[in-house]
């Protein structure tokens, strides 16, 4: 199968129109979005503008491309820009049958490949903490803690860095429920594994990914493992794809105005993966 997969437009109308082209022309079997794919809110509103953006332009296009090609699925996870609400959102469109909201704890199966989502990433400066955690048991907790959702009080609170990252699962402990598959299949995780060419910001001089998420893929080795989130590393260390043993991992990075998005076969996704931008992955830098 054909399958398209990016990530993170954080809202930005451009990308979705030229991700619109792109799906229209390839007409791919399976559309894959990687999180982090609507605009941030405002603090003082923090929720209604991402929540409506779901409806009003995420499923909108999703409908669009489904239009023109009946029997396209799309599946996503999210990532840590976005509200536990929007989860709920979309959810509902899950539960509806018009997207997948992939998740790790069950497979979902798609024309003879299983695909497991995981929307959470270890701490960053980002100010929203919903679908942050703590990589592994043991990390420190971050310095500082953000806003998190009540959905009891239907209200966003400031959480302090023990209160909300000492009260959850960590990263590592939630996928060591991750569900076991025979076959081929696909991780679709929004955080990059850490120390690979795919988690490296320019201004950071060490990997900024997750250890926990390495760790998974090295030990359950999926044929393929898509990614997002650190969307300046492959113009940093040279590539969009990188190897765990036998898994190929793949960060299409992103930019403002000119789309970063892979097209690939799942019968040969190494073989046969195409970036919108790089017409190969370029050599590695030292
Ligand atoms: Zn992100």
């Amino acid at each position: 199968m054909r399958i398209c997969y990016s990530s993170d437009f954080h809202g930005q109308i451009s990308l979705y129109d030229q991700f619109d082209d792109l799906v229209h022309a390839q007409k791919p079997n399976l559309v894959i979005l990687g999180g982090d794919m609507l605009p941030d809110g405002d603090p003082d509103d923090p929720i209604t503008p991402q929540v409506a953006f779901v409806h009003d332009e995420y499923m909108r296009r999703i409908n669009s491309w489904q239009n023109a090609a009946p029997g396209l699925a799309v599946a996503c996870v999210l990532g840590n820009h976005d509200w536990i609400c929007s989860r709920m959102a979309l959810q509902n469109y899950h539960d509806a049958g018009r997207i997948v909201l992939l998740d790790h704890r069950q497979a979902w199966h798609y024309d003879g490949v299983a695909f497991l989502g995981y929307s959470k990433s270890p701490p960053t400066p980002h100010w929203v903490k919903d679908l942050e955690r703590l990589d592994l048991p043991d990390s420190p907790l971050p310095a500082s803690g953000g806003t998190v959702w009540d959905p009891g009080a239907q209200c966003v609170f400031e959480a302090r860095p023990e209160e909300h990252f000492g009260t959850q699962p960590s990263i590592e402990t939630e996928l060591a429920a991750a569900a076991r598959i025979e076959g081929p299949w696909i991780f679709v995780c929004h955080a990059p594994p850490h120390g690979t060419k795919l988690d490296r910001l320019p201004s950071v001089e060490y990997p900024i990914g997750s250890r926990a998420v390495r760790d998974f893929i090295q030990s359950r080795q999926p044929m393929c493992a898509l990614h997002g989130h650190v969307h300046e590393s492959p113009g940093f260390t040279g590539s969009h794809i990188d190897h765990i043993g036998r898994s190929l991992c793949v960060n299409p990075g992103q930019s403002l105005d000119n789309l970063h998005a892979v097209l690939f076969d799942s019968d040969d996704p190494a073989g046969t993966l195409r970036h919108t931008v790089f017409a190969e992955a370029p050599a590695s830098r030292p």
